[in-house]
């Protein structure tokens, strides 16, 4: 039994801010996903790993400091070296909850089939179609959604109803199989039972022994108003259920806003672009411009070009964060008659006659 604090490389009155440092330098260079197929470096890691788990543990760490007297029974002069692997292993866990907290430090690699912990059921995402103006306004609403519910004939336990699931012979109940190797016995999950401790001889009828069966289920959203697409929803806990008596997944709805016809939204601005007359953009004019909250009458200023963007304060899409709206963007579009009166062409003849101004001067420039 070596000294786990030599294997962290840190000294005996480190703080835990100090180990939770010490280790993860090492965990990163000896972590399998950094070093594939290196026996040595896979080996240092679990020595790492396990000396982690004991030091950043204040009970753990006391324990251990105190010696393997403080378990009793070791009498006198009794030190670590002469202790079995498989005990220590023992008296410090590393089953259930133990090293999968380790590992999932890391994510990903080879370190998700180490989990023994009861896992957390899976999230669900379920995509909700509203209208653009429900996505402005707010809406409650009932989705429909099909995932899986705990077994009613079973109640979760996926044995047959009469019988009851029964110790897994492979592991007695642990979940997890030591295997002796070198300084320490190593927790694999049983594969048998895959870590739950338990195994099912006569398996419910109804789910299969999954103890879960697919449903349909009802739930009521809340959309808040200024949603857009991408927008997420968190039903917390309406997810699928964990098979392993863990907490359950929570169930997102994102929300798909249906285009407006009239309306572009950039950030939480609407832009719309009305349409106006050459005399209106000209002589300047008020015209009636729809807004997502009925009309306003809008002053197009004499000299208006086309393409300018006039911006209407406070009524754009509703700040999600916060109160308020965003901005209206109205985008001026001078628009030509195709089909002119007698008189209107004379009219504008004789502006033609009257007007010296050559816009393409503006070329010139
Ligand atoms: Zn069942
Ligand atoms: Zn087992």
């Amino acid at each position: 039994m070596q000294d786990l604090y030599k294997i962290l490389g840190v000294d005996k009155s480190a703080s835990r801010e100090e180990i939770k440092k010490a280790y993860r330098k090492l965990a990163r260079k000896y972590h399998p996903d950094a070093n594939p197929d290196n026996k040595e470096a896979e080996a240092r890691f679990k020595e790492i790993s396990q000396a982690y788990e004991v030091l950043s543990d204040k009970e753990k760490r006391k324990a251990y400091d105190a010696g393997p007297a403080y378990f009793g029974g070791q009498g006198q002069g009794t030190t670590w070296q002469n202790i079995d692997p498989e005990m220590f292993a023992q008296m410090f866990g590393g089953g259930a909850g133990g090293f999968a907290d380790i590992f999932d430090m890391f994510g990903g690699g080879g370190s998700r089939q180490q989990r023994t912990a009861p896992s957390r059921g899976a999230d669900l995402n379920y995509v909700l179609n509203i209208s653009f103006d429900d996505s402005l306004k707010g809406i409650t609403t009932k989705i429909a959604v099909d995932k899986n519910v705990v077994c009613a004939t079973c109640h979760g336990s996926g044995a047959a109803p009469g019988t009851s699931p029964v110790t897994c012979p492979e592991c007695q109940g642990r979940g997890v199989i030591a295997q002796n190797q070198g300084f320490f016995a190593l927790s694999q999950p049983c594969r048998r039972c895959g870590g739950k401790g338990t195994i099912i001889e006569n398996p419910c009828p109804a789910c299969g022994g999954s103890g879960q069966t697919g449903a349909r289920k009802n739930y009521t959203v809340k959309i808040p108003p200024g949603v857009k697409t991408g927008s997420r929803i968190r039903l917390k806990g309406k997810g699928q259920p964990s098979g392993a008596g863990g907490p359950p997944g929570d169930l997102y709805v994102t929300v798909q806003v249906a285009p407006s016809p009239l309306f572009k939204r950039h950030g939480d601005d609407l832009h719309i672009t009305v349409p106006v007359t050459f005399a209106e953009a000209a002589l300047g004019a008020k015209v009636e411009v729809p807004t997502t909250n009925g009309n306003i009458s809008l002053t197009i200023p004499k000299g208006t070009q086309y393409g300018k963007k006039l911006r209407v304060k406070g009524k754009g899409a509703p700040h999600l964060k916060g109160s308020g709206n965003g901005d209206l963007l109205v985008k001026v579009k001078v628009v030509v008659p195709e089909e002119l009166s007698d008189e209107q062409r004379e009219a504008l003849e004789e502006y033609a006659r009257l007007s010296e101004w050559n816009p393409r001067e503006l070329l010139k420039n």
